[in-house]
């Protein structure tokens, strides 16, 4: 299997290299020449395997330049080692006939990013082996709050990598702000910067592509990577969970072989949904894919008209990591569903980045709107939602995995579907424990620190805070700095050591 450039088809490269260098040199999104297709009778021997094993077959289908043993290695240490707290590492959970929450949060900073940045590391690391040898691999990356800790625990103490993770200041829910500040490890740095997250992007994307930058930091023997979900290695686990999901409802005997479910997931940078597209696209019984949005809402209106505009106000939600009006993984859709036209893809990135608008032509949309359906949450609904869905199910939401809850039922009443359904779950509330507290006690936030509030969080609805947060009360502040947005090229310098 080899990857070529969404926005240069003469790329040809291997998934290691894909792996190692992140991001295709003309700022392309490397995706592999071809999807995998998968048999129902191949879908179905998922069940009754464990988690290990079916990132194990998956990954094998993409990652062809590795071993089978490189692969075990890979898989086994991140989903098999106790990481996870639960032990189906993804596990499901009923909510009424037909509706499934599918709980991607159980792995170390309880957020869905542990679900890759749990296994990145590993590929990385056999990656840049077999490609960049002897390279020191600086691990770069912009947060909206939650990939920056999941990162940070994926790669502290990782042998030949270094971590610096930039974050906006104002951007971040007060937990996330802490798990990062008080991260431990001798090969990471935390950066806040003063812009909101797609200038964070931006400032990494520009990096990655400045070549004087790569020449410096290649004379001291580093070479960059990203752990964002532009790097392929972020977004190939990500395929194995819908499998995974497909399989439990199989085993449970939720649906029969070869019934179509959808999957309804919370969406910012659009990694998550792409990969339940992939699965699709590889033979995974799919009805209809939901893109849920906060108020930020430049994909509902995408998926819904065709044209993406990003001129338009940018709001601070309680659902931070959605908080992203630049999403960079649909430049691989585009991708897809223009039958592999770099040209198109280009021309329409640099619109985006030129007027921060632009318009696909009908026969895209037709066909972005045969797969895909989407909506938007605001704030007070994401809280109605959280209070509703405790009374009625007793199950506890955080913010991101309500908007997904309240765009399903707009969905369901809109169109009538009634699909065996599974909506994504992308953090545990305690992660988000002032907002979800609020939503439960409307008119309170709770009393005294973070940590109070999970405790309160706790006591109303007796459920029991992820043990990996509550003991970040106490923990030394490691990383106060911030810097303007325009800087971060000269602060990552002077992180590394490095004089221009
Ligand atoms: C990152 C994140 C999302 C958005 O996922 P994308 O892959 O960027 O679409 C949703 N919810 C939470 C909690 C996240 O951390």
């Amino acid at each position: 299997m080899k990857y070529t450039s969404t926005r240069d088809k003469c790329v040809n490269v291997s998934a290691a290299k894909a792996i190692t260098t992140g991001i295709s040199p003309e700022g392309g999104l490397f995706v592999p020449q071809s999807l995998p297709k998968l048999n129902m009778e191949e879908i179905s021997s998922f069940s009754g395997m464990t988690y290990v094993e079916r990132a194990e077959k998956i990954l094998s289908l993409f990652l062809t330049d590795f071993s089978q043993d490189e692969i075990a290695h890979c898989a086994r240490s991140a989903y098999g080692s106790g990481n996870f707290s639960d032990e189906k590492t993804a596990p499901l959970v009923g909510l009424e006939e037909g509706l499934h929450i599918l709980e991607l949060w159980k792995g170390p900073t309880a957020a869905f990013k542990d679900m890759a940045l749990q296994i990145l590391p590993h590929l990385l690391k056999i990656s840049s082996q077999k490609t960049a040898e002897g390279m020191e691999i600086v691990i770069l990356v912009a947060t909206s709050g939650d990939t920056g800790k999941a990162a940070l625990e994926g790669f502290k103490d990782v042998e030949g990598t270094k971590i610096v993770v930039f974050y906006p200041d104002q951007g971040v829910s007060p937990m996330q702000k802490l798990q990062m500040a008080t991260q431990e490890g001798g090969n990471v740095e935390v950066c806040a910067i003063e812009g909101n997250f797609d200038d964070a992007q931006s400032g990494v994307k520009r990096i990655f592509t400045d070549s004087s930058i790569k020449e410096s930091l290649r004379r001291q023997g580093m070479m960059f990577s990203s752990a964002n979900s532009i790097n392929w290695g972020r977004l190939l686990p990500q395929i194995v969970y819908y499998f995974s999901a497909y399989a439990d409802l199989l085993e449970t005997a939720a649906i029969k072989t070869g019934q179509k479910v959808n999957f309804v997931v919370p969406t910012g940078n659009f990694g998550n949904i792409l990969a339940a597209y992939y699965a699709m696209q590889m033979g995974l019984p799919v009805n209809r894919l939901v893109c849920a949005s906060n108020a930020n809402n430049v994909l509902t209106d995408f998926i819904n008209t065709g044209v993406y505009d990003r001129r338009r106000e940018f709001y601070a939600t309680s659902s931070p990591s959605m908080d992203i009006l630049i999403s960079s993984n649909l430049e691989r859709l585009l991708y897809d569903l223009s039958g592999c036209d770099d040209q198109t893809v280009k021309a329409l990135m640099n619109k985006l980045a030129q007027d921060g608008i632009y318009e696909v032509e009908a026969e895209l949309l037709t066909r972005l709107q045969a797969d895909f359906s989407a909506g938007f949450c605001d704030d007070e609904k994401t809280k109605k939602t959280i209070a509703k869905t405790f009374k009625k199910y007793g199950y506890l939401s955080d913010t991101h995995t309500a908007v997904g809850l309240a765009v399903y039922e707009d969905y369901k009443a809109r169109t009538g579907d009634d699909t065996v359904t599974v909506i994504a779950s992308t953090a545990s509330p305690f992660k988000f424990g002032a907002s979800v507290l609020e939503a439960l006690q409307p008119g309170e936030r709770g009393e005294g620190d973070e940590f109070a509030r999970l405790e309160s969080l706790q006591a109303l609805t007796g459920q029991i805070c992820p043990p990996p947060l509550m003991q970040i009360k106490g923990k030394p502040i490691r990383f106060e700095g911030v810097c303007p947005a325009h800087q971060m090229s000269q602060r990552l310098l002077d992180l590394l050591g490095v004089n221009d």
